[in-house]
């Protein structure tokens, strides 16, 4: 860690310790976690709701705090991965002392056949050869009642753990969606975006990238509440998963950006695809579920960027960003892409100058 970035964090700390005193929540860890968090303002969303407190005069109380902690921190796939790993350890556990319960039973049962392997080769009288006999009927019957019962134990342990494999597919699956929206997130993202940089690089096809940032959505949640701007990212969301098809992939790139990588796709293609996703969601007209109450129309801009040789992940992105930003200094609801990127600006910049 460099001196910079240590100064840095530390600064963060003190401001999440500050608030912590300042607003009497006691400094627990996850706590002191979200306060850390709302410091480094990686995550808009908490920020938004924190700061609206601050700026209605209110600071967050402890129960707020456990509130937020739970929707935008605590990681369920983390706990119900710890309950997975937990109940396998346990179920390896059972498996282990059947097995060594069985293998005493075995080894006791092997004592007891060389003893009589001995009693036999003395010359013995029929009445001890009788005790002898029932003696090792008995012992073996104990040992077909060990193995029966390690073959159930084993046997029970087989399900448990196809069904523990279940579990863990599922929280693997749920660890490569975005919690609001389901649809991939950020880390499903970068790992899509890094397979299709290889393929493209290993075939030569085409690959584009799409970014979404939705228009104005801070004043939409500021007028509306933002669990009413939650609605209206499922529903972004879902168009433009709607909007693509087979190998696409649609992700929630953060906050309110999404991004969809087209593989096999020219930047013709790609822009048939933003501008369908544009036109659906400027098309409906959203409604408060609760309510009914009309709220309006809201739209997306959107950059496109296809992949050249020299690119990676990062240069990719940074050009789609690019193409991004000239679609909101152009007016926003509106798709440019590399091919129409130096005209938009150009426009944008005669329009600015013309004003
Ligand atoms: P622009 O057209 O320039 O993109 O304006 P904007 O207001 O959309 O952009 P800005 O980056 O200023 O604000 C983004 C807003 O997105 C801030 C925050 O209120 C909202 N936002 C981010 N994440 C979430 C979320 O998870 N839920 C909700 N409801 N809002 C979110
Ligand atoms: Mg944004
Ligand atoms: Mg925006």
């Amino acid at each position: 860690m460099s001196d910079h970035e240590f100064t840095r964090a530390l600064g963060y700390a003190n401001a999440a310790l500050d608030l912590l005193k300042k607003s009497g929540i006691p400094p627990y860890p996850q706590f002191y976690e979200l306060l850390y968090t709302y410091a480094t303002g990686v995550n808009p969303s908490l920020n938004h709701r924190i700061n609206a407190l601050f700026s209605s005069g209110d600071s967050p109380t402890t129960s707020l705090a456990e509130t937020l902690y739970n929707e935008f921190l605590k990681s369920d796939v983390n706990d119900r991965m710890s309950t997975v790993s937990e109940r396998m350890q346990a179920r390896i556990e059972a498996v282990h002392s059947a097995i060594d319960q069985a293998m005493t039973t075995a080894n006791a049962y092997s004592g007891s056949l060389q003893s009589a392997q001995g009693d036999l080769e003395r010359d013995i009288s029929p009445e001890a050869l009788k005790a002898l006999a029932t003696r090792l009927l008995a012992e073996t019957r104990r040992m077909q009642d060990t193995n029966r019962s390690l073959e159930q134990k084993l046997e029970a342990s087989r399900e448990d753990i196809a069904a523990l494999q279940r579990d863990l597919d599922d929280v693997r699956r749920e660890s490569l969606l975005d919690p609001l929206t389901k649809i991939a997130n950020r880390k499903s993202f970068d790992e899509g975006l890094r397979t299709a940089i290889a393929e493209a690089r290993q075939t030569g096809n085409s690959l584009c990238l799409i970014l979404v940032d939705i228009d104005h959505f801070k004043s939409f949640n500021d007028t509306y509440g933002h669990q009413t701007g939650d609605q209206v990212l499922r529903l972004v969301a879902m168009t433009i998963k709607s909007n693509i098809k087979g190998r696409d992939l649609a992700a929630r790139y953060g906050g309110e950006e999404f991004v969809a990588i087209l593989p096999n796709t020219d930047i013709n293609g790609a822009s048939i695809v933003a501008e369908n996703v544009r036109q659906a969601i400027h098309g409906k007209e959203l409604l408060k579920r609760s309510t009914n109450e009309k709220l309006g129309r809201i739209t997306a801009s959107f950059g496109i960027a296809c992949f050249h040789p020299a690119d990676t992940a990062g240069s990719l992105i940074e050009r789609a960003d690019r193409c991004l930003y000239a679609a909101k200094h152009a007016g926003r609801n509106r798709v440019v892409t590399e091919d129409n990127l130096a005209e938009i600006t150009e426009q944008t910049r005669a329009g600015v100058t013309a004003a």
